[in-house]
């Protein structure tokens, strides 16, 4: 495709979103203060991020016509979930910019492919195997150790879920049966924490990133995110090396969420890729001077990516289900910021909102 889109973009662009969560609606209205449009695709009649949006195709990701007009009506197209159909991107890519381009997707939407790309950057993953069948998954179980593994499928997995834990050959076998779709046998690791690194890559191939955080998971999902990480002072400048690394050979454009875990002996291994603004990076929002998503904005719109500093500690605390109904306590809280996604049913396990408490720089207790 001729790309002839302006760099940088002008405000009054339409920048155009698959995808309809709250990762859209806050990048729409992170957008929004930069003057830009945002134009949401999204299957949904209403959703948090239509909700903001200047205008909203309500169409499924394979309807090529819909697909077509969309691109027609856009400046510039980015995505807030990884599991886009990629015959969508491919479609798209063709027609206005895609930013991160179909590769990232490509690479992230199977963990069998993202982590061999990994591994392929000399950079450390879990030990792996792929695993389509009981027999497959047998034999993946014993040449891991033979001790403990965790069985995700390769695709659509998140939040925990098409996970099993498992600590025996049989019961590898099992899970691959029960989720019934081509799977990963993975080596059980025995971290000593859970960080990750938001980082972004301009256009111009700059690369900022913002400080390691420290994650801790509830029933699956991310509970809380305290910046910066205290695991150790050690792994901030490996992640910052893995994070770059891992942005050049994708020749990515926007901001990438990194999870990592980190090991007794302070080394660091890949956990997984996400193509997209990433829920450990909300505290940005209220602790920096940019947050995740104006800065994913910026490299997207070809704007120059501004240097991400932190101003204070933080902790970001999602809102699970009925957590949001003490949203008055929160609200009330001196210095804590608030941030509601506008979704009706506070269903068990769905993402509310979150809060960040803020705290003197190098001062949380
Ligand atoms: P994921 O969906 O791959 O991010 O996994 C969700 C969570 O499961 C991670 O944040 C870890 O707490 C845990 N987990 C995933 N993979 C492994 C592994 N290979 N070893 C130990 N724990 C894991």
């Amino acid at each position: 495709m001729a790309d002839d889109t302006p760099v940088p973009l002008t405000p009054g662009s339409t920048i155009g979103i698959l995808g309809g969560g709250q990762l859209g609606r806050m990048l729409a209205t992170a957008a929004a203060e930069l003057g830009f449009r945002i134009h949401v695709f999204v299957p949904d009649a209403t959703s948090p991020a239509s909700e903001v949006a200047a205008a909203h195709t309500r169409a499924d990701y394979t309807d090529v016509e819909a697909l077509k007009t969309f691109a027609a009506a856009v400046d510039v197209i980015t995505y807030e979930f990884e599991n886009v159909p990629a015959e969508c991107a491919v479609l798209l890519a063709g027609l206005k910019p895609v930013r991160p381009g179909p590769l990232a997707l490509d690479v992230a939407q199977d963990r069998v492919r993202e982590k061999d790309f990994v591994r392929s950057l000399g950079i450390g993953t879990a030990p792996y195997a792929a695993a389509a069948t009981a027999d497959e998954a047998r034999a993946a179980f014993k040449a891991l150790g033979g001790k403990a593994a965790i069985v995700k499928t390769r695709r659509f997995g998140y939040d925990g879920k098409g996970q099993v834990r498992v600590t025996s050959a049989d019961a590898a076998a099992e899970a691959v049966t029960q989720l019934a779709t081509p799977c990963i046998v993975e080596g059980a690791i025995d971290f000593k924490g859970e960080i990750s690194i938001v980082a972004a890559r301009g256009i111009d191939g700059r690369i900022e990133a913002f400080d390691p955080v420290e994650n801790h998971h509830k029933d699956g999902i991310l509970h809380q995110t305290f910046a910066p990480s205290t695991i150790s002072a050690g792994p901030g400048a490996e992640a910052w090396r893995i994070a770059g690394a891992i942005l050049e050979a994708l020749n990515y454009v926007g901001v990438i969420g990194v999870e990592l875990f980190v090991m007794r002996d302070g080394s660091l291994l890949v956990n997984e890729l996400a193509p997209r603004v990433h829920n450990s990076g909300h505290w940005t929002m209220d602790a920096c001077n940019v947050s995740q998503f104006e800065q994913h904005i910026r490299a997207i719109a070809g704007w120059p990516l501004k240097p991400a500093v932190r101003f204070a500690d933080c902790v970001m605390t999602n809102l699970i289900g009925p957590d949001v109904l003490n949203w008055k306590t929160y609200a009330a809280e001196p210095h804590a910021a608030i941030h509601l996604y506008g979704k009706r049913d506070a269903r068990p396990g769905r993402k509310m909102g979150h809060v960040n408490r803020l705290y003197p720089l190098n001062g949380r207790p």
